[in-house]
């Protein structure tokens, strides 16, 4: 509830500060991710975590103006409950160049009610049905890329918007032959603006390189905390029809099989672990910036000399992993059970009580067996799994590089002196 009109608003968009603000905040990401089997990662809730972290970055670098405009756009989604999109990234026009390419969205007139923007940007989750999309930074600008440092909001049609989707995975097949595809795409979009106005009530950065790049950096970790809620929330749902799919097959039976059950399990208890250390993590973040400093770091014995980058690490690396690997051992556990018929297939009077009969599982008949199976193909090997499992690699950027990008993190210097300790005590 806002406290100054009384009004009833998402909780998403919820700038929590202390420890309970922090825990309420998760239970709201934990019961939207819940809802949807961590299925939609770029709901809503995605963007107003974002626009939290703007305006609390913004504010701590002294960014007084954006800030401001920040919070407008943050106050103007939230009371109108909109649903946002964003698209973060330049056109993959040739990703051995670091500069933005000549293709990315650009500032081509400023006017005095706003300005003109031309290119493309993608890939916007949730284009096909929002009503605004929110235009930011991914990577840092250089010098001389003014013209491409802008973070706006704008109306899904507004005119000279072109959303260009690609094909949509629900084929009007029943719910029971594609239980995920028929009911979670969320649609994906590359977006041409073609000579389009922004109203300047929309801007929050046009041409200023400093303000554009110091916004990522400064981020207290809202996102995050969103981005690894959902992400422990897929883990689940794999571990669970992995836990369906091995009672159809008899494999819970089996040791081997136990063994990957019992893998995925720990999984799922790490991830959601990564859940509570992140929120510390805001907090720790939230603090330090209140007093002043960019990340919290300490030089108490017994403590890390730098603070765990927790949620962005999990991120990177850990839910990719173990995405994969459940993705994995789902199929094994599966083998070749999730190649079945259709349910119209096993609707036809002449072989239904032959199916019965001839392929049931172990553990359930052989319509739950269909429908168990149904569900592992869906995830693992249809157009709606394909993607999913992509995103899960891709979801910040290109793995390789976010891997590599914490070869310069001070933690692996704090990580070297430590061995090195011991090596010059070994002497
Ligand atoms: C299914 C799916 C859904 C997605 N949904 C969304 C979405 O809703 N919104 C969204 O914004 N993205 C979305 N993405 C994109 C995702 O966030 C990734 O960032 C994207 O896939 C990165 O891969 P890439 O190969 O395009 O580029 P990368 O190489 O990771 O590049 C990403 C961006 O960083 C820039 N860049 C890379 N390296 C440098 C450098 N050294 N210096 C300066 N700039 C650099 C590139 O020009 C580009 O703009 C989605 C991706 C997938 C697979």
């Amino acid at each position: 509830m806002l406290p100054e009109t009384g009004e009833q608003v998402c909780r998403s968009y919820y700038r929590a500060t202390t420890h309970d603000e922090m825990m309420a905040l998760l239970r709201c990401y934990h019961a939207r991710a819940d809802a949807t089997f961590g299925v939609m990662g770029r709901l809503t809730d995605f963007m107003s975590a974002w626009l939290t972290d703007s305006i609390a970055s913004f504010e701590f670098t002294g960014n007084d103006e954006a800030a401001a405009r920040s919070k407008r756009y943050h106050a103007f989604v939230r009371d109108n409950d909109l649903v946002l999109t964003h698209a973060l990234i330049d056109p993959q026009t040739d990703r051995s160049k670091v500069d933005a390419p000549d293709e990315a969205v650009r500032l081509v007139e400023r006017r005095g009610d706003g300005i003109v923007v031309r290119g493309a940007r993608l890939l916007s989750t949730l284009a096909p049905v929002s009503d605004e999309v929110y235009i930011g930074p991914f990577m840092p600008r250089r010098p001389d890329e003014q013209d491409k440092c802008l973070i706006f909001g704008l109306p899904m049609n507004a005119p000279g918007l072109k959303i260009v989707c690609r094909e949509g995975y629900d084929h009007g097949r029943s719910r029971t032959d594609r239980p995920l595809s028929s009911r979670f795409d969320e649609g994906d979009a590359i977006l041409i603006f073609d000579d389009v106005f922004v109203p300047d009530d929309r801007v929050i950065v046009a041409g200023d390189v400093e303000v554009y790049n110091s916004l990522l950096p400064n981020f207290p970790g809202y996102v995050m905390l969103q981005a690894v809620t959902r992400s422990a929330a897929k883990l689940r749902l794999l571990t669970g029809i992995a836990a369906l799919a091995a009672k159809a097959t008899g494999r819970d039976k089996m040791a081997r099989y136990q063994e990957m059950l019992g893998e995925m399990t720990t999984l799922v208890h790490i991830g959601e672990g990564l859940q509570q250390a992140t929120a510390l993590e805001i907090l720790a973040q939230v603090s330090a910036q209140r007093d002043g400093k960019p990340m919290w770091t300490s030089d108490r014995p017994g403590e890390p000399a730098t603070f765990p980058k927790v949620g962005n690490a999990s991120i990177v690396t850990f839910f990719p992993n173990a995405s994969r690997t459940c993705l994995d051992h789902l199929r094994m556990i599966s083998g070749s059970g999730a190649l079945i018929y259709s349910e119209r297939d096993y609707e036809q009077p002449e072989i239904r009580g032959l199916i019965d009969r001839y392929v049931k599982g172990a553990a359930m008949d052989a319509h739950e067996r269909l429908k168990v199976m149904k569900l592992v193909w869906d995830i693992t090997g249809e157009q709606f799994g394909a993607r999913q499992a992509l995103y899960e690699r891709y979801y910040s950027g290109d793995p390789i590089k976010n891997a590599a990008g914490y070869f310069l993190s001070p933690k692996l210097a704090e990580a070297e002196a430590m061995a090195r300790r011991l090596r010059v005590d070994a002497a």
